[in-house]
């Protein structure tokens, strides 16, 4: 199979729609300018049968209607800036300074987005005559519950990948797995009082505190994996509630973030947590938290906050392909590596048990933080890659 390049106009093209996609805000729920953006892009280069679904994730196909689908699938929402100051650059200023772009999404992850739908206008402007199908999903609300978007494509819209490429950051390695994660509340009752007589008052703070210590020791006896290490516990936020501030409060909310490791399910980790609940023989109870969300096109849903840890085999036919698309377009050997975040992979390879692996531009430790960047000689590498690999699997007659 051979090189796939972007001409020069291509390449300048392509970063031009970056930088817009980075100069449009899209928070997660808040997604719809930048998905009219990229409506107009996709229509423009030729994708058919684009569209925007109930949940607001746009789709746009290309091929011919029937054999295998290959899905290549980014998120459109980006965090909320939350320190303007420390930003040098503008966040949505889409700044480039000697072939770095800097803005918030630009790693996590509008230049994915931008070079999958690059990647596959590669293969329409050459005339690929494809055996199966090449479906891009820009989906939405990822950054809140990763793989929300995509269950609704799948089981709603029908679309039935037979294999996933998540252009989440890999700084041009391929990922083939992450950890899970978990969203408990550890909810410590107690009865309110007069704090002039607390005696009368059972202070649920306290016995929150209890906990908060049983939760840090447990976090280090967890469990482990050799490739993707171990499980962690964090207690993320405390709340309590009280009539007054004069009042001995009568509950205390703990939120615990769990990772899960492979082996390492929802029914271990609030086991783990009960037992902890057991041992210091206090009033408490533990659940997974849910998210409720209402898009922007006014759908709602709720999710339980509970995503599954996955890894596909290193000797997997999808991992070797990535690994070929990236050497014949690279000329070096790619890292076959793990991510340290969560992405919808949760759901296509925890979930629904599609194989899935990860490629994209960006080093993955920029993403969420100021300053954020991606090189456009990545981005337009990430294109071409995309191209290969999707000749690769779905073969060109
Ligand atoms: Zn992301």
């Amino acid at each position: 199979m051979g090189e796939r390049r972007l001409n020069l106009h291509d390449q300048n093209d392509l970063t031009g729609f970056l930088r817009e996609l980075v100069q449009i805000p899209s928070p997660s729920t808040r997604e719809d300018p930048v998905a009219q953006r990229i409506v107009a892009e996709m229509t423009r280069l030729g994708f058919e049968d684009v569209h925007i679904d109930r949940m607001g994730s746009v789709v746009g196909r290309v091929g011919p209607g029937h054999g295998p689908v290959l899905m290549l699938n980014g998120h459109m929402d980006t965090v909320e800036v939350s320190a303007p100051e420390c930003w040098d650059h503008p966040p949505y200023g889409a700044e480039i300074r000697d072939g770095t772009l800097f803005g918030i999404g630009a790693c996590d992850m509008k230049g994915g987005l931008a070079a999958m739908i690059y990647g596959v206008k590669l293969l329409i402007d050459s005339g690929a005559d494809l055996a199966g199908d090449i479906v891009v999903a820009c989906v939405v609300q990822e950054e809140p519950s990763e793989g929300l978007g995509t269950r609704a494509l799948i089981e709603d819209e029908g679309i039935r990948p037979d294999w996933v490429v998540l252009a989440e950051p890999t700084n041009l390695d391929v990922a083939r797995g992450h950890r899970g994660r978990l969203e408990m509340r550890l909810t410590a009752d107690g009865r309110a009082a007069h704090a002039a007589c607390p005696d009368l008052g059972d202070n649920a703070i306290y016995t929150a505190a209890r906990l908060v210590f049983g939760l840090e020791l447990l976090s280090g006896q967890l469990g482990t994996d050799d490739f993707l290490g171990p499980g962690s516990l964090s207690v993320t936020a405390i709340s309590s509630r009280a009539c007054s501030r004069n009042a001995v409060p009568d509950q205390c909310e703990v939120i615990i973030d769990r990772r899960l490791t492979l082996g390492e399910n929802e029914a271990k980790a609030i086991a783990e947590v009960q037992r902890v609940i057991t041992r210091e023989g206090v009033q408490a109870r533990v659940e997974v938290t849910e998210y409720e969300t209402t898009s922007y096109t006014g759908t709602t849903r709720r999710t339980r906050q509970c995503y599954p840890a996955w890894v596909i085999a290193e000797d997997h036919p999808l991992v070797a392909a990535a690994v070929q698309a990236v050497r014949t377009q690279l000329k070096v050997r790619p890292q076959v590596t793990r991510w340290s975040f969560s992405t919808e992979g949760a759901y296509t390879a925890g979930s629904a048990r599609i194989p899935t692996v990860g490629f994209g531009p960006g080093e993955p430790n920029v993403a969420h933080t100021a300053n954020e960047h991606v090189r456009l000689a990545d981005v337009h590498s990430a294109a071409e890659v995309y191209a290969q690999l999707a000749s690769i699997l779905l073969g060109e007659r």
